[in-house]
């Protein structure tokens, strides 16, 4: 019980990040002695990623969460983005925006429908596969017990030490590792110096550059920063959005100002969709979401 006990802690505390989730939670099924429902198909399509065609695809995806079978997360859920997009899911609390996510790099299966990868039913890659293409920027990045070099190398284990500070560069967290008192040495984590909001958010960023998927999850922080480091953190996504696919939960103005199209879930169900200034005229859920929200 002592060791479930504490493998639970070990979940929960890396619960942010869903890659490692996964991995852990595969592991506790193990423990467990039951299988994961979900795995890998026994001949994998080994898909290559065209440049033209969608990126990311869900046909009308219908989803309940199997501890409440008569509440759908998602019904009938459509979306399709294309290579290099940006596409912002907004909605009120319980809508399903998360569980797109969780839907994409396959925790769950949908009851009905697809959901397709670059022309490939993500059944049909290997879960492996599937997770290498996707990068994850959690809300509240969970930081480990090493030092700034390692919590980044995170991203992608067999990451040069140049090219670890390359990712922290670009993701515009070099300047506060090198101040701190050992530079990229320097011990993080519960037992080591403690990093702002903001700053785990560009330790997050950078890990996501590190490992350089096509596609990013970006799920964005509600609690405010103060003003310079909001500044920092939204250049840091930038940088992270250029040139991929992202798919981000937005809380934040100038990230639904920015985003190629906005879909609007309400009780699991895609109601409206468009632009920032599409859907403020449109006068409807989006329009009272953003006046509450974002002020406008
Ligand atoms: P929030 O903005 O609060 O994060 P959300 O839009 O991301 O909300 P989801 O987390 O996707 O919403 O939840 C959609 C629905 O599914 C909600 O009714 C929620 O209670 C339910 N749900 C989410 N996760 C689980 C789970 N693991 N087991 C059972 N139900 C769940």
């Amino acid at each position: 019980v002592i060791i479930l006990a504490s493998a639970f802690a070990i979940l929960g505390e890396v619960y942010g990040d869903l890659l490692r989730a996964a991995g852990a939670t595969e592991r506790l099924m193990e423990l467990l002695g039951t299988q994961s429902p979900i795995t890998s198909p026994q001949k994998p399509v080994l898909s290559p990623m065209p440049a033209a065609g969608s990126a990311i695809q869900f046909e009308a995806v219908t989803f309940h969460y199997p501890s409440r079978p008569d509440t759908p997360a998602l019904a009938g859920f459509s979306l399709d983005i294309h290579p290099g997009q940006t596409v912002a899911i907004v909605g009120p609390s319980g809508a399903g925006k998360s569980t797109v996510f969780q839907l994409l790099l396959r925790f769950y299966d949908p009851q009905s429908g697809n959901i397709v990868l670059y022309g490939t039913n993500t059944r049909e890659l290997s879960l492996e596969a599937l997770r290498q293409r996707i990068g994850i920027v959690p809300q509240d990045a969970v930081i480990f017990s090493s030092s700034a070099l390692e919590n980044i190398r995170y991203g992608r284990p067999d990451a040069t030490d140049e090219e670890v500070k390359a990712a922290a560069h670009a993701a515009f967290a070099h300047e506060f590792i090198s101040d701190l008192p050992q530079g990229y040495d320097t011990f993080l984590g519960e037992r080591g110096l403690r990093l702002s909001g903001g700053q785990r958010q560009r330790i997050a960023i950078a890990r996501a550059m590190l490992k350089n998927p096509p596609l990013l999850l970006l799920d964005e922080a509600t609690s405010a920063l103060d003003a310079e480091s909001e500044r920092m953190v939204q250049a840091a996504l930038e940088s992270a959005m250029r040139d991929r696919t992202t798919l981000v939960v937005a809380h934040r103005l100038a990230t639904v100002q920015k985003a190629d199209r906005i879909l609007v879930l309400d009780h699991g169900q895609l109601v409206e969709q468009g632009t920032h200034a599409e859907l403020v005229a449109l006068g409807g859920i989006y329009a009272g979401l953003a006046a509450l929200q974002f002020n406008v």
